[in-house]
């Protein structure tokens, strides 16, 4: 009777196509699709798990794997025969080489994008960053087609792909197989220069998606404006790039606003990234932010203290709840 193995992805609600709160989401775990591969290529039948199979005991083996750190209902159904690993558990659980470096079964999420890291690691060890700890220090990982068979889009996951010393080279090839990129991680635009720049410019990115850089942190500001000047100079707009800033972390919300407008006017789009991801832990003037800046009418069309007064104006006007009311509060 052929074998079966039971996958558990502990970020995902596969019925609903959700995360565990509902949200809508979907990032499909890499490290699953790959201990798939591994096993159907040796025989065995891998599916998602069912507690009923567990129940009589249909399993060979049990894999859980989970990349964020926040707690899930789903913790408690763990038992001590499951093979648990990601980094929302610990960060020192590594697939055998045998299983990382396999060709990942993409049909597991039915994806027809490949995705994958060219480098693992960083150069940097930012304090609210767990890529070094995880890590170590930048290197190579894997060339593209491992992971790349003539898919028309693929995504890297590469954490400091620029901070790779041979990331030339490898964006060369990246510009001869002419497919759509994302490097959904982002670029550290701290490393940006002529060269690459020139080269990314080459780069086809996947339709809507932009440049990602982070401005995490006040002390990069004049080192962020003269990259962006180098982005610009190399024909890269600033309507292709996007920023993630960094909040609630260790910055004030003064320093917060000056990163902010900085991007808001030279028309670039930011989206704001609290440090703490659980609303209730957020303070207020965070989550003002937060809706001030990822909801774009309100990004482009004022400033933080025009919405500041919008808002409390609206929330004054509308006694019942509205839909806007309601995401103002
Ligand atoms: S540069 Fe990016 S990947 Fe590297 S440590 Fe800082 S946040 Fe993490």
């Amino acid at each position: 009777m052929t074998k079966l193995i039971g996958l558990i992805d502990m970020d995902h609600n596969h019925n609903k196509g959700t995360n565990i709160y509902g949200t809508p989401y979907f990032y499909p775990n890499l490290a699953l699709m790959k201990i798939s591969a591994y096993y159907k290529k040796k025989g065995y039948k891998v599916e998602w798990y069912t507690p009923i199979k567990k129940y009589y005991n249909d399993y060979h083996k049990i894999f859980v794997s989970k990349v964020f750190t926040r707690k899930t209902p789903m913790d408690s159904y763990l038992t001590k025969d499951m093979i648990i690993g990601g980094t929302g558990y610990d960060l020192s659980t590594k697939l055998p080489d045998k299983i990382e470096h396999i060709y990942p079964d993409y049909d597991l999420y039915g994806i027809d994008y490949a995705m994958g890291f060219i480098t693992r690691g960083c150069i940097r060890s930012c304090d609210f960053c767990i890529v070094q700890n995880k890590e170590g220090m930048i290197h190579k990982h894997a060339d593209f087609e491992e992971f790349w068979n003539d898919q028309k889009h693929i995504r890297f996951l590469d954490n400091n792909f620029l901070s790779y010393k041979n990331h030339i080279d490898e964006l060369k090839k990246i510009i001869d197989i002419n497919k759509r990129i994302d490097f959904y991680h982002g670029l550290d635009i701290r490393l940006i220069n002529n060269v690459n720049a020139s080269l990314l410019r080459k780069i086809q990115l996947w339709s809507g998606k932009r440049y990602t850089f982070a401005f995490d942190d006040i002390k990069s500001k004049l080192v962020i404006e003269k990259k962006l000047k180098i982005l610009n100079d190399n024909g890269i707009k600033n309507s292709e790039i996007n920023f993630f800033v960094l909040i609630g972390f260790n910055s004030t919300l003064k320093e917060d606003l000056i990163r902010i407008n900085l991007l808001r006017d030279n028309k670039i789009r930011v989206y704001v990234m609290p440090y703490n991801k659980t609303i209730q832990h957020q303070e207020q003037y965070q989550k003002d932010l937060l809706k001030w800046v990822n909801y774009k009418p309100f990004y482009w069309k004022m400033d933080f203290e025009t919405f500041l007064k919008k808002k409390k104006r609206i929330i004054k006007k509308e006694k019942k709840d509205t839909m806007l009311n309601k995401f103002l509060k």
